[in-house]
């Protein structure tokens, strides 16, 4: 299996590389040659496997020879060993035909989880094997960072260093970040946006000289085997509803574009998927590009569903790829064009896109109005991610094809606005009920490139 860039001029690289290289050396994004499929038959004996047993199946075509099969269930294994559910994904009903995808039983209870989880064991793997060392660097919103934070603390061969925009994060996601006390974990709390972190992040892999010399590896939502891990639990939800005898559809809370995309690819294996519903809150410009072909990025308002805070989406541009039928130089051009202010999709393209995808936006007042109806209605406390996609799902659902929204995030990871939205105090499940009594460790850093270079490079010398 070959992995090549969103822009084409990068080098083709196999699985293994394509995963501790994060973006690449064009800017572009890794994405596989060819998109293997799953028969109907594949996919019907699915039914009534582990989650662990459905994720190799799932990833395994797209490893090539890079484990063997034992390693790779080894990985997997220890993956998910530490979520608190058995399920690792259970579905709940909410209503006729609408069902909730539960993806926050993870260590950081958010559903980044399910892909830091298994980088964190493909990289040990990997960097073990090789005697390599490499040395993260991510930004977040929030929960990317808490989640590569518990996925890569302690191990021998990584540093990691997560930027993330000073007290834009909630407390919680503040806490993951800066409370664990290992040496190889750097919180960096920068003066910006998270789109100004991202940014960052990205100039730092251009900077090739910066890049070799530190070892710079990147597990953004970019990297092709986070967006992997997360096509699995598409393939399990839709099993336990019936697929492949029927369709089902999908709501995503969509930021950064990585969870819906792992959809799309599900989609394109096989899987009966009827529709893909991206759902944004008030910063919906990835609404406004699918209805208009209008991709114009006009600052960020901040909300009370921060992960999805964002006017850049990373991810977006595998769909573009996609949508213009694989000409790595279109997306090219249109990402040149977007560092001058932005682009219009052409008309062929915004067509495929909308074939692929329904979008709709969510406003605070509905986000904040649909907590307080689910609590009502069903008992079920829903973080503001996950209400915004419940809010956008009634709207499109069809009611002869099952609804799968995905909650994104557990409610005690957004307390305050779960509270004013239903006066009900989310508490944190018990296994990390002293987050607040921890004690902090942060560095602020300027929205500077070049002192936060000198910084990582100070931090990693030995
Ligand atoms: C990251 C995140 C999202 C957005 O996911 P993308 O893959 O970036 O589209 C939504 N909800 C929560 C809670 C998140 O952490």
């Amino acid at each position: 299996m070959h992995y090549i860039s969103t822009r084409g001029d990068a080098p083709v690289l196999r699985f293994e590389a394509a995963m501790l290289t994060g973006l690449a050396r064009d800017g572009g994004l890794y994405l596989p040659e060819t998109i293997p499929t799953m028969s109907h038959d594949d996919i019907a004996a699915l039914q009534g496997l582990s989650y662990e047993e459905v994720a190799f199946r799932i990833m395994r075509p797209y490893l090539g020879d890079a484990f063997t099969d034992d390693e790779f269930r080894g990985i997997i294994s220890r993956a998910y060993e530490g979520f608190g559910h058995a399920a690792r994904a259970p579905l709940v009903q909410l209503d006729q035909g609408h069902f909730l995808l539960e993806l926050f039983h993870g260590p950081t209870l958010a559903f980044k989880d399910f892909a830091m989880q298994l980088i964190g064991q493909l990289f040990e793997f990997s960097l073990k094997r090789s005697g390599q060392r490499v040395c993260i660097v991510g930004a977040t919103s929030g929960d990317t960072g808490s989640a590569a934070i518990e996925a890569f603390r302690g191990l021998d061969a990584v540093d990691v260093f997560i930027l993330y925009p000073h007290g834009r994060v909630s407390e919680v996601q503040r806490r993951q970040m800066t409370t664990p006390s290992e040496s190889n974990v750097h919180a960096l709390a920068m003066d910006g946006h998270f789109d100004d972190c991202q940014a960052r992040v990205k100039d730092m892999f251009n900077d090739f000289q910066f890049r070799d010399a530190v070892g710079l590896a990147g597990v953004n939502s970019i990297n092709w085997a986070r967006v992997l891990a997360q096509v699995v639990y598409y393939f399990t939800s839709a099993v336990a509803l019936g697929a492949p005898h029927r369709k089902v559809s999908f709501t995503v809370p969509t930021g950064n574009f990585g969870d819906i995309f792992a959809g799309y690819i599900a989609k394109r294996m096989g899987l009966p998927i009827d529709r893909l519903v991206v759902a944004t809150n008030q910063n919906d410009i990835l609404h406004r590009c699918i209805s208009t072909s209008e991709y114009k990025p006009d600052g960020v308002i901040p909300s009370i569903s921060p992960s999805m805070d964002i006017q850049v989406s990373s991810n977006f541009e595998r769909a573009l790829y996609y949508a213009y039928d694989q000409e790595a130089s279109a997306v090219s051009q249109l990402m040149d064009e977007l560092k001058a202010g932005g682009f219009s999709v052409s008309q062929g393209a915004s067509q495929a896109l909308r074939e692929s995808f329904d979008s709709d936006r969510c406003s605070e007042t509905e986000t904040l109005a649909t907590i307080a109806k689910l609590s009502e209605t069903t008992g079920e406390l829903l973080c503001p991610h996950s209400a915004v996609g419940v809010h956008v799902a009634e709207a499109h659902r069809d009611p002869s094809v099952p609804m799968i929204t995905l909650a994104t995030a557990h409610p005690a990871k957004f307390p305050a606005a779960v509270e004013e939205a239903s006066g009900l105090h989310p508490p944190l499940p018990d296994r990390m009920s002293d987050l607040y009594e921890r004690s902090e460790r942060v560095t602020r850093v300027e929205n500077d490139l070049s002192a936060i270079e000198t910084l990582i490079k100070e931090r990693t010398a030995t």
